[in-house]
């Protein structure tokens, strides 16, 4: 069976149990909280309920190893429309161990693409694939960096704290890398091994 017609399967069974049973929830979140982070399958109804964050509770924004390549893309436009427009207040970004995205083969992912019908201009129209695609050299330094980004953005209002936290998406421990509440100047940024 193709995933498709299995997921249309899923869905009627999904109908059928939930007729009149579904809570109806705001798209206001309850927490006024969003969260960053990887589009890794590990965390597919693994990281909410390690978080104590249910349907209604949050803003979740995904991508290829919670990377910001560009500092108005769309992860800063999520975050502003979630600030301005759905009362976030706090912003969580959760970076995990054994990301995919740490140490890619730049050359073997083009070599992929061109084997997939990728054309080279196509390839070369991206001046920069490694950055790109979002390569970051470990999750606890990306972790950072983004939280630092975003901390620095003239789009994020001052008063919304950003903490940076780092998951297992094996056991569900988290770690905190940077608690948010504190001034930029006062800040704990832990130090990396
Ligand atoms: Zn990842």
């Amino acid at each position: 069976m193709k995933v498709l017609d299995s997921v249309l399967t899923a869905n009627k069974s999904f109908l059928s149990k939930g007729v009149g049973n579904f809570q109806i929830v705001p798209k206001l979140p309850h927490k006024q909280l969003a969260i960053f982070t990887c589009m890794d399958t590990r965390l597919v109804e693994f990281l909410e309920p390690a978080l104590g964050i249910e349907r209604g509770d949050a803003k979740i924004i995904k991508n290829a190893g919670n990377t910001i390549v560009d500092p108005t893309g769309g992860v800063i436009r999520s975050l502003v429309a979630a600030i301005f427009l759905l009362g976030v207040e706090e912003i969580l970004i959760v970076g995990h161990k054994d990301c995919g995205m740490a140490n890619i083969d730049e050359h073997g992912l083009k070599e992929r693409m061109l084997a997939r019908g990728i054309t080279p201009e196509a390839i070369s129209s991206i001046p920069n694939l490694k950055q790109w695609i979002g390569a970051i050299n470990n999750p606890q330094e990306n972790t950072i960096n983004v939280v630092n980004l975003l901390r620095d953005s003239p789009l994020i209002p001052k008063d919304i704290p950003i903490h940076g936290l780092l998951f297992c998406p094996d056991t569900g421990e988290i770690e905190v890398l940077i608690r948010g509440y504190q001034t930029t100047s006062s800040a704990q940024v832990k130090k990396l091994p």
